[in-house]
């Protein structure tokens, strides 16, 4: 058995990677699925959906890479976080479509509980902000609405799960109701110091301590699927949520190393090691990683709009021709003329999250064209960045090693990867191998399956593509960013945030 089957379970496709050996890739294969929008702001996916493209990119990998499953070692699984399912034990027949990390249904409630004192109890327990984007509210909400479900939950007939629960129990046939510790550490039941589910947080939300699955480290034998799904039976042996995979794929296993993933949005973790640091900017705190019980935390900041600028510009505007245009149109930009855009179009989040601020652009002259605009586009994902790594370095003594690397379709751009290196005054590492989400998922699987070394003999294989050292002056650098901050400053919606 000489390859690992990665399934990366995202928000709008599900992609499986044959990993080899040396954990080169062997054949990808990719499909995507039906997004409902019921309601405004609400978001769900049809839990067969789901089922079915991991089903079918699962064996179309395995086919076009040449193999059968008895060449595969180990399943690794990544998977959208956040996102609630529920199911019938019984039947495995989930009771409604999946609630999707993005929706904001619970709202109401969560600032019911919010006004009832209950932030500083999740916010201690689970590192975590009283907020709809966690799983807690969203199981609630489903027990209330689908008619008998709260009744059946507490008799114990119902079972919860993130995609990866769910996937893993379709695939081991209902033998499995499990998961691991960092798509536990994102339901705001789980407390992360304690490591267990909280009977505190479980009685706050209303949620019945029976649904909910066993938590098991991110390496570890959760079972095998059932032979007739790919022609023999496979053990599933490494999950965690995407942007954690994504950690490890990058071989961030040292206190002070952070990765950042620039796609639609961007999602950045510190590794803080074995403490959970408390933010007091805002950040999340999270499990990182949990291997051989020993628990590794980050601290987590999301920004919402990143290449969605650049597809502003792009389908909105049509003001540049491509995405890969935007990176020569910025390079020829007038130096002299700093317009500012603030991508506040949902809101921005950490670590300002303020979700009634709207977009802004500053600075412009008659003189203003697509490439200025390009510019601007490009620079707001750095300045972002740096307001998270600000905030971070302000939250965390762990930061001393200052080592940032970099995946996702953005990455491409050498413009804004050296502008991101500039602003932020330190240098910025892109891999060779850019899959990092489905790299990780199957080095956890790997590894548990003794095909893949230990950590720090994975980490000397990552390889560097290319490293962005910071080159532009000091004056230019603070006159940038000051026109960044006086921008935000002006695009938030109240003072003194
Ligand atoms: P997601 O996984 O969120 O769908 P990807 O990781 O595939 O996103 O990245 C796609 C994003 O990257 C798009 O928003 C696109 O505009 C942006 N992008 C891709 N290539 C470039 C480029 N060369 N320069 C700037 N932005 C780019």
């Amino acid at each position: 058995m000489t390859h690992i089957l990665a399934i990366d379970q995202g928000t709008t496709s599900s992609r499986a990677i044959v990993f080899r050996r040396d954990c080169t890739i062997a054949a990808v294969a990719q499909e995507e699925f039906p997004q409902h929008f019921p309601q405004s702001g609400w978001v769900e996916h049809d839990p067969e959906d789901l089922w079915r493209t991991v089903l079918a990119t699962g064996r179309a990998a395995i086919a076009k890479a040449g193999l059968t499953a008895r060449d595969i070692a180990g399943i690794g699984i990544a998977n959208q976080r956040e996102t609630t399912l529920v199911w019938d034990r019984a039947t495995g027949t989930p009771i409604h479509n999946a609630i999707v990390w993005q929706d904001r249904r619970t709202a109401e409630m969560c600032r019911k509980l919010k006004e009832a004192g209950g932030e500083p109890q999740v916010a201690a327990r689970t590192g975590l902000l009283l907020d709809p984007y966690f799983s807690a509210s969203k199981v609630a909400w489903l027990l209330d609405h689908v008619p008998g479900a709260r009744a059946k939950a507490e008799r114990g007939e119902l079972a919860f799960g993130t995609v990866d629960s769910f996937l893993l129990w379709r695939l081991t046939a209902g033998a499995v109701h499990a998961t691991d510790a960092t798509n536990a550490s994102r339901t705001a039941l789980y407390d992360i110091h304690a490591n267990g589910w909280s009977d505190a947080l479980c009685a706050l939300f209303g949620v019945p301590r029976a649904m909910l699955p066993e938590v098991r480290d991110c390496a570890a034998d959760y079972g095998v699927t059932v032979p007739e799904l790919f022609g023999a039976a496979i053990p599933i042996r490494g999950i965690a949520g995407d942007q954690q995979a994504a950690l490890i794929g990058q071989a961030c296993f040292a206190p002070g190393m952070m990765k950042s993933t620039y796609g639609t949005g961007c999602f950045a973790i510190l590794n803080t090691g074995a403490t959970a640091v408390t933010s007091r900017h805002r950040l999340i705190s999270t499990i990182a990683y949990r291997l051989d019980g020993r628990t590794t935390y980050g601290l987590e900041g999301a920004i919402f709009i990143a290449g969605a600028a650049v597809q502003w510009l792009r389908d909105g505007l049509g003001v540049v021709p491509s995405a890969a245009a935007t990176g020569a149109m910025a390079a020829a930009a007038d130096p002299g003329h700093d317009v500012v855009l603030v991508p506040a179009f949902v809101g921005l989040g950490a670590p300002h999250w303020d979700s009634e601020a709207r977009g802004a652009l500053f600075g412009l002259t008659r003189g203003t064209g697509p490439n200025e605009l390009a510019r601007a586009a490009l620079e707001s994902v750095c300045f972002q960045t740096l307001d998270l790594v600000d905030a971070m370095r302000a939250d965390s003594s762990a930061f001393d090693a200052t080592v940032l690397r970099v995946d996702g379709g953005m990455v491409a751009s050498d413009w804004t990867m050296q502008r991101l290196a500039d602003i932020l005054g330190a240098p910025v590492d892109r891999p060779t191998v850019l899959e990092t989400t489905a790299l990780g998922a199957a080095y956890l699987a790997g590894l548990q399956s003794g095909l893949y070394p230990e950590p720090q003999a994975f980490a000397a294989r990552w390889a560097l593509d290319r490293r962005f050292t910071a080159t532009m002056d000091e004056t230019t650098r603070s006159r940038r960013i000051a026109a960044w901050r006086d921008a935000v400053g002006r695009t938030l919606s109240r003072s003194g945030v």
